[in-house]
């Protein structure tokens, strides 16, 4: 369904066919866009629109509907501070769960009118001679004085480059593109990949195939989850008593962030959760053989600490086989891993993760010096300011961007913290009449180079394994290498001193090539 009938969006020349123009376009409706348009709508903002290529809000809520998938950050803490949720049933909901909550709050907050579904972003181009963006859709063309792109860090899947999988006649897809009509019972399945979506596939896989091979490349520290329902009583809490469900969430939210002095500063301070994670393990699994093919050789907290309690007893059945050989190649109807060994499977699960430093969707960004967002990451690798915004990039602003990542809480709290900033930032433009604004290259460099710095003392730098949390310059660009409140304080207020900004009266009339190509348009 698409909605926006009731905007006012103005129509202005274009060589596609009708170009709507919106003062703001928020692209993506999971947390973050979501998040946005109901900040942007409070902040008494009607010109905007969010484009969201699903049929739905909810970003990767809405896609990862694999067997199993759950947050493993507690729902009282995982969800809006201005929308708490009395209804969680357990302390760690389930993927159903939290896509209804996200869908409630979209109906509450009466954005979704906001929204255009199904419609897909295809590019975005700074125009220098009108200084606005133009953005091409699958569902026409736009053009908005500020972008807000709220895509997400986990919305690519990212397809392991293994010789021969194309070939594959059998069964198979991505962890966050869940083939539901495909019955796998009494099959034999593969699943590729040991992270944080496949920990949770294969207890359920393992219910019901004949047979599940888990090939792993890199072993994963598993803690115990603390997850349970919730009694009555405290559903009755969470409802009625006044403050309940808030300190809930504080204790939580505290409790998390002790483990910023580990993660980020003094990786001496994993000791205790590593040895939390072996017990785990050896209470877990019996078999020797298994438990030292299951135990990580890096130090926890270098790759994302996960939690299950159903994994390593789904490991320890006997149709169960862990593989750590490495694949070598896949063929019509089979796996063949490194010792030569072949490995017959009717389906394959591709648990692999998704493009996070590498989005494909960087290549359609197109910056004021014409070089495309991937093309400057390439360069430089994904360095942006406070997460939200990037040199060459005028008014645009990124949620979860740059540096925003945690190993450790929850996103949600990074996103609110970016929507502070953003929206301050909006009411900035405003105030001054700003006709640009786009910060400073020395600004963001300093930036980077302090975070770095910080970064360089952190388990995720230091621990001993290969991650995505490091691009291909061997820069942490993705997590935030502090405390959550820390960034909160960074992003109470939009600082403008850090940015070149043009007053709209000052910016130059378009040039003569682009009043040319409007009037060419307007006479056909
Ligand atoms: P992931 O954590 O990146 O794990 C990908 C897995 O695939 C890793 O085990 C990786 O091995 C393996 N792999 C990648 N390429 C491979 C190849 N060519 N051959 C063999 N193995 C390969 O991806 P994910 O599990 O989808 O999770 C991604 C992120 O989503 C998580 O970090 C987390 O932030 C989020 N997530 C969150 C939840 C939640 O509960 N909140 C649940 C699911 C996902 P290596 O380790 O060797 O690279």
């Amino acid at each position: 369904m698409v909605y926006y009938m009731s905007l006012p969006v103005t129509d202005t020349s274009s060589t596609t066919g009708t170009t709507r123009h919106v003062d703001t376009l928020v692209i993506g409706s999971g947390f973050a866009g979501l998040g946005a348009a109901i900040k942007l709508t409070q902040a008494g903002k009607r010109d905007f629109l969010v484009l969201e290529r699903g049929n739905d809000v909810g970003g990767t809520w809405r896609d990862n509907t694999y067997p199993g998938a759950a947050c493993d950050v507690p729902s009282n803490l995982y969800s809006y501070s201005f929308a708490l949720n009395p209804g969680w049933t357990r302390s760690f909901s389930p993927q159903p769960e939290i896509q209804r909550y996200i869908q409630s709050v979209a109906d509450k907050y009466k954005v979704r009118d906001r929204h255009v579904f199904g419609c897909d972003v295809l590019s975005a181009q700074w125009d220098n001679d009108r200084n606005q963006w133009r953005v091409h859709t699958t569902k026409g063309d736009y053009t908005a004085k500020v972008v807000i792109t709220a895509v997400g860090a986990l919305c690519e899947p990212s397809l392991p480059d293994i010789k021969g999988i194309g070939d594959f006649q059998g069964e198979i897809f991505h962890s966050a593109q869940w083939n539901h009509d495909a019955d796998l019972t009494g099959k034999r399945v593969a699943v590729i990949g040991t992270g944080a979506s496949a920990i949770q596939i294969v207890p359920q896989l393992a219910k019901n195939v004949s047979h599940l091979d888990v090939y792993q490349r890199t072993a994963p520290w598993i803690l115990p989850r603390s997850d349970r329902e919730y009694t009555k009583a405290e559903k009755f809490a969470f409802k009625y008593v006044p403050g309940f469900q808030r300190l809930s969430r504080t204790l939580q939210y505290v409790t998390r962030e002790t483990q910023v002095v580990g993660l980020a500063k003094a990786p001496v301070f994993m000791k205790p959760l590593q040895a939390a994670a072996e017990i785990h393990l050896r209470r877990q699994i019996r078999d020797k053989d298994l438990r030292k093919k299951v135990r990580p050789n890096y130090q926890i907290g270098c790759k994302r600490m996960l939690i299950s309690n159903n994994y390593f007893p789904a490991l320890s059945q006997s149709h169960v086989d862990v593989v750590t050989d490495g694949i070598d190649e896949v063929t019509a109807d089979a796996i063949v891993s490194k010792d030569g060994t072949r490995r017959e499977v009717d389906a394959i699960v591709v648990a692999t993760g998704f493009h996070v430093t590498d989005s494909p969707m960087f290549a359609g960004i197109i910056g004021k010096d014409g070089r495309t967002a991937a093309q400057v990451f390439d360069a430089q690798g994904q360095q942006g300011y406070k997460g939200s915004s990037i040199a060459n990039f005028p008014n645009m602003f990124f949620l979860v961007g740059p540096n925003t990542g945690l190993g450790h809480s929850s996103m949600v709290f990074m996103i609110e913290s970016q929507l502070n900033y953003v929206v301050d930032a909006l009411k900035t433009i405003e105030r001054y009449d700003l006709g640009t604004v786009e910060v400073r290259q020395d600004v963001q460099d300093r930036y980077n180079r302090e975070l770095q710095e910080k970064l360089s003392h952190s388990v995720w730098n230091n621990g001993g394994c290969a991650s995505w949390y490091l691009d291909k310059h061997g820069n942490n660009t993705t997590l935030w290498p502090g405390f959550t409140f820390e960034f909160r304080n960074q992003t109470r207020r939009f600082d403008l001193v850090a940015y070149n900004s043009v007053a709209t009266s000052d910016l130059p009339s378009p040039a003569p090539s682009a009043v040319a190509d409007k009037k060419k348009v307007a006479a056909k």
